[in-house]
Formats: structure tokens, sequence, C-alpha cells
């Protein structure tokens, strides 16, 4: 039996509860790497686990929320993790966005696995059209394999940032060709695969990985137009998994300086050396001119499934709340003001995100994908809105926030009582809910947990500009300018 044939019989029985998933991690050959050492047991390690717990959630809340997180997929006819499904109406994708939204507010971090759903969304049209033009059968390639992670109910992690090296230049004219991942030999049974993808969320927790080509390419760079699937512990691939502020607080002792000790996010660097992808797992080779569709299809999605930064968002406007309510100060109405500005933007970013799901349309292979121009508005309110609302968050913690003893020191018999006494906020407060609140805010405003909801809201799924050159691109500038020279009486000018 071939790897790949080896793989999907150990799922004969699918993943159906988080612990099952976890369990599915185990004893995997990876090569991880955290902190200069070769992790023996991802699931093990106290920093990474973390990780792990979030992306379980994504399984727990099928079971729990099953109208929002589970879909008929009519490519397996079962009923299936919405984390596998491709959307197939306007309604799959709200109830795609309520999940997110819910996961973000039950972690309060990144859950890793949207990368993947919007991969599987972004395959499904860029393979049919590839064919429709060509020929090809990367679609049925691409449904074949869907329906067996459908079946398994497997995690799909979507890889798709190159390192990119002298951003001026194109692939094939890099100094060093593995700056983007890219073919570098083909024979009778597939491909094999060099380069690196970086800032890859929720891989190390993954069970395959689709990779992607990531910007426009010519016809020059054929050999780096590949997209294909490959299990995450395919010979050839190395991780190291990045480091993020505060991750070791897990390992000084105790729970509360963590912030959030259950969840985090995880971001590695995949590197492939020559890694082998079966034929049937490869679906697109050298058709450059579809890279720049398939880009644009998959941040149209993944730009809209950063709605997940509003469950958060709801995370830290309680912690804000809580806060101030500790400190006895929550009827006053500049507190309640900050509040309502903070949920404002936070609504902000909800309604944009789904108004791109309700304009939702289907394009050839029936996949319905998000409005182009309403998800890169709402990927830009994401790049600026949660650090608004994070400096609100600190505005209302006050400074203890960052100056605040250890819980060391709390557990200490000569400090501790001393914290109690002088840490102590409004009558019946315990001292500790306080400074188990300030570290939370900690987490999420400069702490593990920042990682996701500020830098990475600034960043994943395109920096800014990347959004305003969309923008610009369909914000149909002349049209409005007829309109308005119209309504202003402005005669058309003269051929
Ligand atoms: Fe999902 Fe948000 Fe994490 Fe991206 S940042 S994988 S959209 S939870
Ligand atoms: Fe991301």
């Amino acid at each position: 039996m071939s790897d790949v044939e080896t793989f999907w019989a150990e799922f004969k029985k699918p993943i159906a509860t988080a612990d099952d998933y976890i369990a599915s991690l185990r004893g995997r050959r990876m090569n991880v790497f955290f902190m200069g050492e070769r992790v023996g047991e991802p699931v093990d390690n106290p920093v990474i686990r973390p990780s792990v717990n979030a992306m379980a959630e994504t399984y727990r809340i099928a079971s729990e929320r099953p109208e929002l997180a589970t879909a008929h997929s009519d490519i397996s006819d079962l009923k299936i993790n919405r984390f596998l499904h491709v959307p197939a109406s306007p309604a799959d994708l709200v109830n795609k966005h309520e999940m997110q939204r819910e996961l973000g507010r039950r972690t309060g971090t990144c859950f890793q696995r949207c990368v993947g759903m919007d991969a599987i969304g972004t395959c499904h049209s860029v393979t049919f059209d590839i064919d429709a033009k060509n020929g090809t059968d990367y679609h049925k390639r691409f449904l074949a394999f869907l329906k067996r992670a459908q079946a398994a109910n497997v995690v799909i992690a979507g890889a798709m940032t190159d390192p990119k090296g002298d951003r001026s230049k194109a692939p094939h004219q890099q100094a060093d060709l593995d700056l983007f991942l890219h073919v570098t030999r083909r024979d009778d049974k597939g491909i094999y695969v060099s380069g690196a993808k970086m800032h890859q969320t929720g891989a190390v927790n993954s069970h395959w990985l689709i990779f992607m080509p990531t910007m426009r390419l010519s016809a020059a760079d054929k050999d780096w137009a590949v997209v294909g699937a490959v299990r995450v512990d395919a010979p050839g691939l190395t991780y190291i998994v990045g480091r993020q502020t505060n991750d070791t607080r897990i390992v000084d002792g105790g729970v509360m300086d963590a912030g959030n000790a259950q969840f985090a996010g995880q971001e590695s660097l995949i590197v492939f050396e020559n890694v082998f992808v079966p034929h049937q797992h490869v679906f697109m080779d050298g058709e450059w001119d579809f890279a720049s569709s398939l880009v644009e299809r998959f941040t149209t999605y993944h730009r809209s499934s950063y709605v997940c930064k509003t469950g958060l968002g709801d995370v830290l406007i309680g912690a804000a709340a809580s806060a101030a309510e500790y400190n006895g100060v929550e009827a006053a109405s500049h507190i309640k003001d900050k509040l309502v500005e903070m949920t404002h933007l936070n609504e902000t970013i909800y309604s944009s995100c789904m108004a791109g799901a309700h304009q939702s349309k289907p394009v050839a292979s029936g996949a319905y994908i998000n409005d182009e121009m309403l998800s890169n508005v709402a990927k830009h309110n994401v790049t600026r809105f949660p650090f608004e609302i994070a400096r609100l968050a600190q505005d209302l913690a006050g400074g203890l926030m960052v100056t605040m003893p250890s819980e060391k020191d709390l557990q200490n018999n000569e400090v501790g009582p001393l914290i109690r006494k002088f840490l102590q906020g409004r009558d019946g407060v315990d001292v500790t809910d306080r400074m188990r609140i300030l570290r939370l805010i900690e987490n999420m405003t400069i702490g593990r947990n920042a990682v996701g909801y500020l830098t990475e809201s600034l960043h994943g799924a395109g920096s800014p500009q990347a959004q305003r050159i969309q923008i610009a691109r369909g914000m149909k500038i002349e049209d409005k300018k007829a309109r308005a020279r119209k309504l202003a009486g402005v005669k058309p000018a003269q051929k």
C-alpha cells in the first residue's frame, strides 16, 4: 500500500470528537523544531499544546452547534464539518462566519483551521476553470481528495505565503530559486517540490497541507505555478515553530501569568526539500495564467474569514468591562462610552464580513465566493480596529496590567498577603479575579494572543496595501465621477 493509501486506511473510523482529533496527532513522524530543539511529540509540548487545544475546538463546536459548524456535502453525500465544506450558497458563508465568531469567543485566539477551509473553496473553482480551458483532470483529482478528507474528517492546512526574497524580482529571477516553492523534478508517478512557506497557521496541528502560489505569475514562472496536497508528515518537510511573545509563561509555573493558559495560535516556517506529490494530489502544474485568479479567490474568502477577530473582540470588550467593574468604575459615563466605542468598532468589522457573505455569488464550479469589494473592506477594517479596541482595553485596564507582580509572588508567604492587601479593588471582588482579567487583557493586547489579535490582523490574508490595491481596482471611479457630473449639470466632454 502506498504511503497515501496507508494514511487513509488509518482513518477508516473518522475523527468524531475533540479528543479523537488530539489522539490522531500523536505518534507521527514529523520534523518539528521549537526553541532550537527537535520536538518529539508536539501534542505534549507545553508551549505548543494550547494551539492544539484551540484547533480541537473546531471539532467540539461541530457537535455542540451543528447548525453552524456542519453542512451537507454533495461531494461525499455526508454531513461534514464546515471546515471541509465548499460553500454552496450565501447561507453557507453566513453560517461559516457565525461559526468563526463563536470560535473566536470560545478560544480568544486563532483556532487555525480557516486557511485550509478557504483553500478548499478556492481549489474547487480554480481546478474547474483550468480543466474547462485545458481539458486537464485537476478538478476530478481534487474532488476525489476532498471526498476522502471529508469522510475522514481530517484537518487540511492551507499554505500560500512564500518567503519572496527580493520583492522586486519574479520567482525565476531570485538568486535562490527556493525562495518561492517550485517543482524540481517530474516523473511518471508525480512531482517533487522544494522551497518554503512562511507564517503557516496551525500546520503542525493538521493532517494535510494544500500548498498554492502566493502571487500572479508569468510564463517564465511556470515551475512555480504549482498546487498540491501533501501529508504533513511527508518526507522532506521541516517545521520551525514561531516564537510568540510570552509563550513560555506557560512553563513558569501556575496558570495566571499566561493570561489564557488553555488556548493559543500557532505559526511555523515550513521547509520543503524535494517533497514528493503523487499525480492524484497535484491540482495545478504549470498553469501560471491561473495563479492570479487563485490568489484573488483565496484572499476574497480569507479576508472575510477575519470575522474571527470579532469573537476575540467580544472577549476583550468583556475583559475591559470586567476590569472596570472590579475597579468600581463601571457606572462612569466615560467608561460606558469607551465600551460603546469598542463595540461599535467590533460590530463594524462584523457587518462588513457578513455583508460580503450575503452578497456572495457563484462561480463556474458552483462554489459561492464572498463579494470581493466587501471582503477587502472587511479585512481593511481588521487591519485597524482591533488596534483601537486594544488601546481602549488597556485604557480601561490601567497600568497595573503591566506592573503587576507574578502569580509566584502571590503564592509567596511573605509578599503574597501584601499583594492581596494592596491590589484589592471594589469590595467583594477577589484580588486573584482582578489579576486574572488584567492578565487576559495583557495576553490579548501585548502577550501571546496579541500575535493573532493584532499583528496577524494587520498582515494575515495580505497587508493593508494589498486590500487598498483591490479596493482601487473595484471602486469604479469613472462611474462615480459620471454620476456626480450628471447631477451637477456638467456636460460630458466632447470627443
Ligand atoms: Fe481562522 Fe482567524 Fe486564525 Fe485566520 S486568523 S486561521 S481566519 S481564526
Ligand atoms: Fe491567518
